[in-house]
């Protein structure tokens, strides 16, 4: 029997060899039970999607082994565990990188046209797309790969146009005219979380308007307005001021000249004007700003766009029409200087929004748009995160401090735009009469106008915000809303024709959806909290309330939540604790770093920094220390193989049954035995209760003191002592004797190895490649499951909470009589290293202790099988003393114990001389170039203070240790 596990530890292979493994197995598909009978308690969890052109970055790399380490625990645990993968389609995302590619070509997307535009970026998507899952799957993500999606799948594009018609069926869905962020580049509107502001030195223009006197004619006074996009003034259509404000009472009812453009203006009364901003008016642009929108609404004025979606201004602008809007801005500056209208420049910090993907500056826009309106969805999306009349949340947040967050936002919320001017994405299936000009909006796509049956209809060309679909996934990757159709009502299909996805059976297959909904836990960024999480929360709570409870009765608001717990996981900052950034180039890259060091130690390095509400900072030195713990598993298993098999050869073999469980030994076995099980026990039990509570930090930390502080230091060390006992007893020795001594030494063999077999399940989800690796070594090819993932997670005998534990287990026996042998040896090594002692030398060495504080100590060391387990592992030949040490002996005193050790150093003499000697050399050079360079003048001129000085510390120092070895060679013996 030989246990296949090569000499040295190579991730790489190990690691390529597993992941492809796990995919190619399918081993975590987990479909939904066809037998209602099959209960298992399940836990689902969605992945953010990442954009079908993202690459993997350290924040996905904490995130999705946060993910998976859960995931494969409540697997391990018993759970019907689904983690479910998929990317986003990413419209502004993906859109820019083709855009950019056909730029490269020389052309443009309208060149292209809409359709062969949108063909292409799926040509782009099936070559380049999804690169991203590839790397999961090499890093061992263990999701359902059977159910990955693409969120402009056919199926999820029908949940899309069903929650769109849905919704506006319901009155939830409107198209009005609205003050956008729009960006020029992009040529779109963007919602404001897509908005990135900073801070920029700009300047405040000061413009005079003239007032218009009875005749119509400028008379000689001017109102003075400020602005900080003088361009704008292009669309004034008034002049507004405070009703009360007293510098301006004999204007009221005026009207004023618009320069440049010779527009007649009215001056406006509005108490939103600021008595002391500026000069106290305000010019009105209402298709330029959304201040300006509001107010003239409440005045009833029209609206002037004067740009067009590029930025350019358009024929509205006058004589500045086809100028981009910073020419024009320079142009009319100096048009309003030249005819002596400019009042000031004065220099002006402003908060300047950016588009977050393009970085160009946004520019307020009045266009038509789509909305939800957001009551009543947020009301519903407050409840569920409030506490119910039970007390009891639907959803709860971790840390916890991010339900304030989530809930101020949701109770400050504004209509949500929900078209964006791409063609990448869902298009709005709403399409525009030409004859009544009214929209029809519809699940197929009609032939005609359901108001006047013109056959004269277009589609809308706008499509919807990427996170109106992405908001959808938790009811639509679970097969909404098919299955909720029903006959005979037409099976949804994006185009007429057949239904993509059959009728019959899919049509009312709801297991997915009955078992899976809501999912058990999000686990996410803050970033996203408003993108994402709370659109997810607000569409999930609205459609699948609408589905009935499995056992048909009506689902409850607190049932229909997407989820049932949000954790928002830290940020991976670099060594500095600085955010990466590509501009800082201070980005860590993770494939690199796996490659570097291999995924399981980068994971673990990750989760032994990784708690709620605690950003992490990458140290790469760290994941040294954690490649060293790999290496040392890999020798402890390798040093297990090598007992295993030499006592194999000898016809003694561990106890196959005894594998699988949690180990568990009797009253009699010997200490080391009954102390590492307990030890298991007990880091089991904490390694539980810290991943209910997401400290991953605490898990990952006592898993590894168990392994290299309990199990490597010291039961290996004891344990070797069992094993290697001479098969050849003493000359008459008897046949039971030798029996005993056989069956002592299967019985060590089987603690050892199945103490080492779950631990290896206990470490599994945080290092799954080298578990898994060394878990098929172990069971030499013929184990008893597919995968070490598919097996039971240890379960602790300690229940109860942290304290509980840790008291139980602190009362435990052998934890008591370990920490004996563990204190008095490790007391003896200090003290024969203070001695010098030689490693090797065995020495003979006494343990006092006193009736009054050592009783414990004494009471274990008066065995001869304590004494024996100190002797062997402090190579010492232990007495013990009933008495406090006496004053002349050299002594290490402990609490309840003093060591003293029997030791004459000796002293080659020769060798002594040698040594000291070559150290006197050195030591005079020292000095003569030290006193060299301070007699030096020139130097001393120059040199600053403190390095004189500390030449002249390091000089002293040098003769001190010089006189030393003088006076110790002095006193060598002669020889
Ligand atoms: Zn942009
Ligand atoms: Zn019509």
């Amino acid at each position: 029997m030989s246990h296949d596990l090569p000499k040295a530890y190579d991730p790489t292979a190990i690691e390529d060899h597993w992941a492809e493994y796990w995919v190619s197995e399918k081993l975590f598909a987990q479909p939904a039970p066809t037998d209602a009978s099959e209960q298992a308690e399940q836990f689902s969890i969605l992945l953010p999607p990442p954009n079908v052109t993202g690459r993997l970055h350290m924040g996905h790399m904490l995130n999705q082994t946060e993910m998976d380490i859960l995931t494969r625990w409540r697997r391990m645990s018993g759970r019907r565990a689904l983690w479910l993968p998929g990317t986003d389609h990413a419209g502004i995302a993906t859109q820019m990188m083709v855009e950019r590619q056909l730029v490269s070509e020389g052309k443009t997307r309208q060149e292209l046209g809409r359709d062969a535009f949108v063909e292409r970026v799926w040509e782009w998507k099936r070559h380049y797309g999804g690169a991203i899952l590839d790397q999961m799957k090499r890093l061992g993500a263990s999701v359902d790969w059977q159910r990955e999606y693409f969120t402009m799948d056919e199926n999820l594009s029908v949940a899309v146009r069903e929650a769109f018609v849905r919704l506006h069926e319901q009155g939830l869905i409107y198209r009005g005219a609205y003050i956008v962020n729009w960006c020029p580049r992009c040529q779109t509107a963007i919602s404001d979380l897509e908005v990135v502001h900073d801070e920029q030195k700009g300047h405040l223009w000061e413009i005079k308007y003239p007032v218009l006197g009875a005749d119509g004619k400028d008379s000689s006074e001017f109102l003075t307005v400020a602005t900080t996009r003088p361009e704008t003034m292009l669309g004034d259509v008034a002049v507004a001021i405070h009703p009360q404000d007293e510098r301006y009472l004999h204007l009221h009812g005026k009207k004023l000249r618009l320069p440049l453009m010779n527009r007649e203006i009215p001056i406006v009364l509005d108490e939103w004007v600021s008595l002391d901003f500026g000069t106290g008016a305000v010019k009105v642009t209402p298709a330029h700003d959304p201040n300006d929108f509001a107010l003239g609404e409440r005045h009833h004025l029209p609206s002037i766009n004067i740009m067009d979606p590029a930025g350019h201004i358009n024929s509205e602008g006058g004589a500045y029409a086809g100028l981009d809007r910073y020419p024009a801005r320079k142009k009319i500056v100096s048009d309003l200087e030249e005819q002596g209208l400019l009042a000031g420049i004065k220099d002006h910090t402003n908060n300047v929004g950016h588009c977050d993907r393009c970085k160009t500056v946004v520019e307020p826009r009045l266009s038509t748009q789509w909305f939800v309106k957001i009551q009543p969805l947020a009301e519903k999306a407050i409840a569920a995160v409030k506490p119910g009349p039970d007390g009891q949340k639907a959803i709860r947040f971790t840390p916890e401090q991010y339900e304030k967050t989530y809930l101020n936002w949701m109770e400050n919320i504004h209509d949500w735009c929900i078209s964006r001017q791409l063609w990448w994405g869902h298009r709005i299936p709403a399409w525009h009469c030409a004859d009544c000009h009214k929209i029809t909006v519809a699940r197929l796509d009609p032939a005609a106008c359901a108001h006047c049956g013109s056959a004269n209809i277009t589609q809308e060309t706008d499509v919807l915000d990427t996170w109106f679909s992405s908001g959808l996934l938790p009811v639509s990757v679970l097969g909404w809303p098919n299955f909720a159709m029903g006959a005979p009502e037409p099976a949804l299909s994006l185009s007429k024709g057949p239904s993509p996805l059959g009728t019959g059976e899919s049509t009312t297959n709801r297991a997915d959806f009955d078992t899976f909904y809501p999912t058990s836990l999000l686990v996410t960024g803050f970033d996203i909290l408003f993108f994402w999480v709370a659109r997810m929360i607000m569409l999930g709570c609205w459609f699948a309330e609408d589905v009935p409870m499995p056992d048909g009765s009506k689902r409850k608001p607190e049932d229909a939540v997407p989820f049932r717990e949000v954790y928002i996981h830290a940020l991976v900052r670099d060594a500095n604790r600085e955010k990466m950034s590509k501009t800082k180039g201070n980005v860590v890259d993770p494939i690199e770093i796996v490659k570097q060091f291999g995924t399981d130690a980068v994971r673990i390095t990750l989760d032994s920094m990784a708690s709620p509400g605690t950003d992490i900072a990458f140290i790469v030195a760290r994941t040294e220390g954690y490649r060293a713990f790999a290496n040392k598993i890999w020798n402890a298993a390798r040093f297990l193989f090598m007992n295993v098999d030499r006592a194999a050869e000898i016809g003694i073999t561990a106890d196959p049954a005894a594998l699988g469980k949690m180990p568990t030994v009797g009253e009699d076995a010997p200490l080391e035995a009954r102390w590492i099980v307990a030890e298991l026990h007990a880091t089991a039990a904490k390694v539980n209760q810290s991943l209910e509570s997401y400290r991953y930090d605490d898990a990952a930390n006592t898993i590894y003191q168990f392994f290299w502080g309990s199990f490597c230091d010291w039961y290996l060390e004891i344990v070797k002592l069992r094993l290697d006992f001479p098969m050849d007893g003493p000359a008459g020795e008897s046949a039971s004797d030798q029996a005993s001594k056989i069956e002592g030494r299967r019985a060590a063999l089987t603690t050892l190895v199945s103490v080492f077999e779950a631990f290896l399940r206990l470490l599994s989800p945080f290092m799954p490649f080298i578990t898994e690796e060394i878990w098929h070594a172990l069971y030499d090819g013929n184990p008893p499951a597919r995968s070490i993932a598919l097996t039971g997670y240890p379960k602790s005998c300690y229940a109860g909470d942290t304290t509980t534990i840790r008291l139980k287990h602190n009362y435990d026996q052998s934890v008591i009589e370990m920490g004996v042998i563990q204190n008095v040896v490790t007391a003896l090594r200090s003290h024969r290293k203070e001695c010098g002692v030689p490693e090797k030398e065995v020495v003979p060495a006494t343990v006092y202790c006193t009736e009054k504080d050592g009783s414990l100590t004494a009471g274990y060391l008066a065995s001869e099988s304590g004494r024996k387990l100190c002797n062997y592992l402090a190579r010492v030949d232990l007495s013990l003393r009933m008495e406090p040490p006496p004053p002349t002996e050299k002594v290490r005193s402990e609490v309840g114990f003093a060591v003293a050790i029997a030791f004459e150093a000796t002293v080659d003499v020769a060798a002594e001389r040698e040594r000291l000697t070559k150290e006197i050399a050195k030591y005079e050079k020292g000095v003569a170039a030290a006193e060299r360079q301070l007699g030096n003048e020139a130097f001393l001129a120059k040199a600053p203070a403190n390095v004189v000085g500390g030449l002249k510390k390091q000089e002293a120092e040098t003769r001190l240790l010089l006189d030393k070895a003088r006076a110790a060679l002095g006193a060598l013996p002669p020889g």
